[in-house]
């Protein structure tokens, strides 16, 4: 993971059309992502709009998706900081 910073809150995004509901980031940061009844993931709570600490979990739930569905973008200023453009 590159470019984030450990203090910076974040949300996370889901590309829908890249989702293949593996169910793979629910289960590693269940804090942040579930999978919806469309069986596609969907960030929970702060991390879907007002942004929330970055978790250990989240980030390798980002590394790990197997299609690149997931990322990581800046609460206040909306840039993406991982995976980096
Ligand atoms: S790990 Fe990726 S493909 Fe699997 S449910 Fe999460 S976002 Fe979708």
């Amino acid at each position: 993971m590159t470019g984030r910073s450990d203090t910076e809150p974040v949300v996370v995004r889901v590309d829908r059309d890249r989702c293949i509901g593996s169910g793979m980031c629910a289960l590693s940061a269940p804090e942040s992502l579930a999978l919806g009844a469309d069986g596609l993931a969907a960030p929970l709570a702060e991390f879907a709009d007002g942004g929330a600490e970055l978790t250990d979990e989240l980030a390798d739930a980002v590394d790990l998706c197997p299609v690149e569905a997931l990322t990581l973008h800046s609460a206040r200023g909306g840039y993406r900081i991982d995976p980096a453009e």
